[in-house]
């Protein structure tokens, strides 16, 4: 699976709104409160987005779908990510490029 970083992808995510997935220092504290237990989000997938790795995106898209946007992660979250608005965002991309609707 490629991990290309790409500036296209890059810029297409932030043309749909992306807000504060940079703030992210990965401390964890959103893991242990999902009620989903979805261990790699945002933590990974919001690093997949700045950096453009499409791929990994798409590879991880169940779990994007997962979520329940519930936003009980952002609650724990010490650097206000928000994380439910971000995953929603996630997902329209995936829609728009992966199933073309
Ligand atoms: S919004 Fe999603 S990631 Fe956050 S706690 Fe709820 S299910 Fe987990
Ligand atoms: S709680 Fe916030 S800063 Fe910590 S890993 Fe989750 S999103 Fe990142």
């Amino acid at each position: 699976m490629s991990l290309r970083i790409n500036f296209d992808v890059i810029n297409k995510i932030e043309a749909l709104g992306s807000q504060g997935m940079e703030k992210c220092y990965n401390c964890g504290n959103c893991v242990g409160i999902c009620p989903m237990e979805l261990n790699i989000l945002p933590r990974k997938i919001f690093r997949y987005a700045l950096l453009g790795v499409h791929d990994k995106l798409i590879e991880e898209k169940e779990m994007i779908f997962s979520c329940l946007l519930c936003k009980r992660c952002e609650e724990s979250c010490p650097s206000d990510v928000p994380i439910s608005e971000n995953i929603r965002l996630l997902r329209y991309y995936i829609n728009r490029e992966e199933f073309k609707i």
